[in-house]
């Protein structure tokens, strides 16, 4: 089948805006009519050549997505023509050490790693195979992804908002309630408040945190931070200092959203004896970090997360039904919807850090 999709065919520029070839759902493949798919940083670092997981040209970028099962391979059981999805990031085999051990973004299935490294060949342009990003490539009509990647929503509920669970808002609320584990009544602290960050806020609310601290370089965020629940507000300048004279010895939970280097260690000093911090960035490849091991012996604790360590069938639904109740402000992270084919409008609002998030709506 033909359909539309931005196409990167070279780093570093435009995406190209082409008609290419999606093969139809192979056994246990749903293709899936594309409705929403927010941009994400993830994208633009593909973009710079700088993604491990997005390395061979030609590519089309797109992971945090929503849209209708349109047609179904063969042994799919568990959606059909018409329903509403989440595209997930991952789709967990469930058998595997990693998945019986319930760390199913760890999922270790031989099948996976092909799908994660650009999916298996199911789209063509002019006869060459174009790859997708983590096997999914929204920025596209279609997308043809393993059964167990779409979860399955209730109907009616928006797809603009939706699409961001995939991949920002189960990233940061998963940091917080899969990761650190906040307790009620804690304190935290984020540093960098976009589009993730601002999600870790609002994890940090659902969690019950009493104090909650939103630390940024930029000013506008933190106003954006406050509408989403956070307590306080901080300018940076020299974190731990700052941080201390608001919550004195430091906090219990400290949240690096930013993936610039230097930042992970200023959190983690700003955090009390025995408390957590979680790098919910993704950090540039290679890069060393410098910690201050005499607080590392004061039972701190130093986390990575990859997506919030989500379980997709668990917390996609969980936070849907979250939105749905009131408690999980989507709406208010989209700060512009636009067509596909002003996609790299898209890329360079986000790029400028002048929205929270941009989303292509179909
Ligand atoms: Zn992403
Ligand atoms: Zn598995």
């Amino acid at each position: 089948m033909r359909m539309r999709a931005a196409v990167l065919t070279e780093f570093h520029a435009p995406m190209e805006l082409r008609e290419v070839e999606i093969a139809d759902p192979g056994p246990g493949e749903v293709r899936v009519r594309v409705k929403a798919s927010g941009v994400c940083g993830s994208d633009l670092k593909a973009i710079d050549g700088k993604s491990p997981v997005a390395g061979r040209l030609p590519f089309i970028l797109g992971h945090e997505s929503a849209g209708v099962v349109e047609r179904t391979g063969t042994g799919v059981t568990t959606v059909k023509e018409g329903d509403p999805v989440i595209i997930a990031m991952n789709g967990p085999c469930a058998r595997c050490r990693p998945c019986q051990a319930g760390h199913f973004h760890l999922c270790a299935s031989p099948g996976r790693l092909p799908i994660i490294m650009g999916g298996l060949p199911r789209v063509t342009l002019d006869g060459a195979e174009v790859r997708r990003f983590i096997g999914i490539g929204s920025f596209a009509e279609y997308a043809v992804v393993p059964e167990a990647m779409c979860v399955k929503l209730a109907t009616g509920l928006p797809f603009d908002a939706m699409s961001l669970l995939a991949c920002g808002v189960v990233t940061g609320v998963g940091a917080v309630l899969n990761v650190a584990r906040v307790p009620p009544g804690a304190t935290v602290l984020v540093v960098g408040c976009g589009g993730v960050g601002l999600n870790v806020v609002q994890g940090a609310v659902l969690a019950g945190a009493t104090t909650i601290v939103a630390a940024d370089v930029a000013e506008g965020k933190l106003k954006l931070a406050e509408r989403f629940g956070a307590t306080h507000s901080l300018l940076v300048t020299d974190l731990p200092r700052q941080v201390d004279e608001l919550v004195r010895g430091g906090v219990d939970h400290a949240f690096d959203a930013t993936g610039a280097p230097g930042v992970l260690a200023k959190a983690f000093a700003a955090t009390r004896p025995g408390g957590t911090t979680v790098m919910v960035g993704s950090p540039p490849q290679g890069h060393p970090m410098e910690l201050d091991t005499g607080l590392l012996f004061a039972s701190r604790r130093l986390m990575g997360t990859q997506g919030g360590d989500a379980a997709p069938h668990r917390d996609l639904p969980m936070l849907a039904e979250q939105y749905v109740r009131g408690r999980l402000d989507l709406n208010g992270l989209i700060t512009e919807r636009l067509p596909l084919d002003r996609i790299d409008e898209a890329v360079a609002h986000v790029r400028a850090g002048t929205v929270a998030r941009t989303v292509i709506t179909f």
